[in-house]
């Protein structure tokens, strides 16, 4: 191939810099074009520095495609994950000029070329991404006090993302989850009208978007006196997580992470109620790789940053989440997201 075209915006901006709705990267020929439209003449120039931005009247796709037709490159590499079967189609329309023989197999499925050069952060993306960690912490601080038998699920959820705007924050990485009582028992239960109980556990899920970089953090919290079997499972999920945390090091694979989550809630009978891997990557985007997953083979690496949130979700009952970020560092494992995790009854 002597050309790339990057259409999944994160990496456009990974790349470039540029935070635009509509773009493409180019790179051939040892040149880098960054194609936009209108709305950001200006915007693409302050932040794609030293890059020659076109200004098209199309998809920025489509502009790109023309471009690579009339630049006279021969094959170009293109995300097959992140191009629908329409936009393709388009591309191929755009490189008509092209003779018919040129065009075959003009544009080659490359994968997440990109996306994996992302799972290694470098030291300006680990400062952003500690800032956004420590926000969402302060935020899990915060709240405490509002989580009181009677407010909604909703108004928790709220007021953290009210502290996370005036934080500075410029979005929250997902939906955030506020899941209580029986509904704690739902990894992903988004914040609702339900009304905190008198006695049960309630599971904060939720992350900040800072300076682009995303956080991820969860800790489940009970209110009122607790059941033996509600403790037990806390301890036991918080046993696993503690474990994961300390499997974590360069050199080893993600799966063997997965597996130090995994054994300690196997020889607690709990391990068919864990039912979703133990975390995954962090960065531009809220999940990237590496997957933290059973038998997964990915290797470790410096700079790394990745999730460890086992969970146990007794059905109809309840269930229990603890989440961390956590920085692969040279000679092991930082905890980006310090708050604790000790058993709290409020
Ligand atoms: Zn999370
Ligand atoms: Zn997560």
């Amino acid at each position: 191939m002597d050309g790339l075209l990057v259409t999944h915006l994160p990496d456009v901006r990974y790349l470039s810099g540029f935070t635009g709705s509509n773009a493409a990267l180019v790179l051939a020929g040892g040149r880098a074009v960054l194609f936009t439209d209108g709305r950001y003449t200006a915007q693409a120039k302050q932040e794609a520095r030293g890059l020659r931005v076109v200004i098209a009247k199309k998809a920025a796709a489509i502009a790109a495609s023309e471009w690579l037709a009339a630049a006279k490159v021969r094959r170009c590499g293109f995300d097959a994950g992140r191009t629908t079967v329409l936009e393709m189609k388009a591309m191929q329309k755009a490189i008509k000029i092209m003779p018919a023989k040129r065009r075959r197999g003009f544009f080659t499925a490359v994968g997440p070329l990109v996306a994996e050069l992302r799972w290694v952060k470098d030291s300006d993306e680990i400062r952003k991404m500690r800032r956004a960690a420590a926000l969402g912490c302060r935020l899990f601080e915060g709240v405490l006090k509002k989580i009181v038998p009677g407010v909604t699920e909703a108004s928790v959820a709220a007021a953290m993302e009210f502290g996370a705007r005036m934080g500075g924050a410029e979005a929250m990485s997902f939906e955030t989850i506020v899941a209580s009582a029986k509904r704690s028992a739902m990894p992903h239960g988004k914040a609702s009208g339900a009304k905190l109980p008198g006695r049960g556990f309630v599971t904060l899920d939720f992350g900040v978007v800072l300076d682009g970089y995303c956080s991820d953090m969860t800790r489940t919290v009970h209110l009122g006196n607790a059941l033996p079997r509600e403790r037990e499972v806390y301890d036991s999920v918080l046993e696993a997580q503690l474990n994961a945390v300390a499997a974590v090091r360069p050199g080893v694979t993600a799966g063997e992470v997965d597996e130090a989550a995994r054994k300690v809630l196997r020889r607690a009978g709990l391990a068919r109620y864990f039912s979703h891997s133990t975390g995954h990557g962090v960065g531009l985007e809220i999940h990237e790789g590496p997957r933290v997953a059973a038998k997964q083979k990915q290797v470790l690496q410096p700079g790394m940053v990745i999730t460890i949130e086992p969970g146990a979700y007794l059905p109809g009952t309840f269930g229990v989440r603890i989440e961390d970020m956590v920085l692969v560092t040279a000679r092991g494992a930082e905890v980006l997201t310090p708050s604790t995790k000790a058993w709290i009854e409020l």
